[in-house]
């Protein structure tokens, strides 16, 4: 039985594109050849790569407006290291919602100076700090758009000077936004893209080339750039797989369509949450991750009943992040209205037994 899928990344991905990924890994298009065994140089490759890489500036509404999309190795922590490396040349601001900008910040520390410019730690991150101010004269403001540990949300996002950079991993292409008000996004593939395996990094070409020191080839966005994401050999499986999905959304209507049903979906549960007695709600309401819901047993005694229920609907990857315990249940793209349904049905199954 198809299980529903809640994992909060690697997570699921449209049935559809899985079907034609592994007739891809057979058979690439009719080529006779499959998809890992073609030369990344091959004209079919070529293509594929040009084709991921507009699909993801297209559904972002950022085409010719002086951004390039990059498919990069390394996963999103390897641009926690990147982003410092060719932008930090005296002082950057970090907004901390979490564990993931907490390692961004670390590795931005080791090229110059991180000014916190606000910090939810004093809540365990339940909330969105607001109200902050960003000084003037940072080389770029760093934020976490979503906060898949925690289970919160930016939902307006601070003005600023500077340059903008954002680790949208797992909100990306799920909420409408004006991404041109960012100068540098990236998104690990695994939480709404695609498999694992790469990071997609859309980035606008005039923030770079300021820092004074010299950038390693492997580390430079500029290398990845002028050699159109195809310096060295990249992740082809990953990148084939994230093209299949980001034409999925296409065809579906975009992030617009796509919005629609993710906030249907965030809203059926948070009701549920917030009705039902047996369950607690970790974030601040009104930074509620529509992507990442966490909640938790009011009454930790009903924890096997309520797995033992999860488990006979089929629902996986309900399991909270250790630093927050409870649970987790992560509303992708790919994950549909009726999941939910199931996951709430057996929420208020609780209900009648507690
Ligand atoms: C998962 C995640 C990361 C880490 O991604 P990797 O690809 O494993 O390095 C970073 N930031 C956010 C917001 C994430 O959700």
């Amino acid at each position: 039985m198809k299980k529903h899928n809640f994992s909060a990344g690697p997570c699921i991905l449209p049935q559809s594109v899985m079907l034609k990924a592994s007739e891809a890994v057979m058979d690439l298009d009719g080529s006779g050849l499959s998809l890992l065994e073609i030369s990344h140089r091959s004209p079919a490759f070529v293509a594929i790569m040009e084709n991921a890489r507009n699909l993801a500036l297209e559904l972002l509404g950022l085409q010719d407006k002086g951004y390039t999309a990059l498919f990069l190795q390394g996963g999103a922590s390897m641009e926690f290291l990147r982003v410092a490396y060719n932008l930090l040349e005296t002082k950057a601001g970090y907004l901390n919602t979490g564990t993931w900008s907490d390692k961004a910040i670390k590795e931005a520390k080791l090229f110059g100076e991180v000014i916190e410019v606000g910090s939810s730690k004093d809540e365990n991150f339940s909330y969105i700090p607001k109200g902050y101010t960003v000084p003037q004269g940072l080389d770029y403001l760093h934020l976490t758009s979503n906060n898949t540990i925690f289970g919160t949300q930016i939902k307006k996002f601070p003005t600023t000077d500077a340059p903008l950079v954002c680790d949208m991993s797992s909100d990306i292409f799920s909420r409408t936004l004006d991404f041109s008000k960012f100068d540098l996004i990236y998104a690990g593939a695994q939480k709404n893209m695609g498999p694992a395996g790469t990071v997609l990094v859309v980035v606008k070409d005039a923030i770079l080339g300021k820092v004074s020191r010299r950038v390693p080839s492997m580390l430079n966005y500029r290398t990845f750039i002028e050699k159109e994401s195809m310096f060295n050999t990249p992740p082809v499986f990953a990148v084939y797989t994230s093209m299949l999905t980001l034409q999925w959304l296409k065809d579906l209507g975009g992030i617009a369509a796509i919005e629609k049903e993710n906030a249907k979906k965030a809203q059926l549960l948070y009701s549920e949450i917030d009705l039902n007695p047996m369950f607690k709600g970790f974030a601040n309401k009104e930074d509620r991750s529509t992507m990442n819901a966490t909640f938790r047993l009011a009454e930790p005694r009903f924890k096997d009943t309520f797995e033992a229920l999860l488990a006979e609907a089929g629902i996986n990857g309900l399991n909270g992040h250790r630093s927050v315990g409870g649970y987790r249940a992560s509303m992708y793209n790919a994950l549909s209205l009726e999941s939910v349904g199931i996951l709430v049905d057996v929420m208020s199954e609780m209900e009648r037994k507690g």
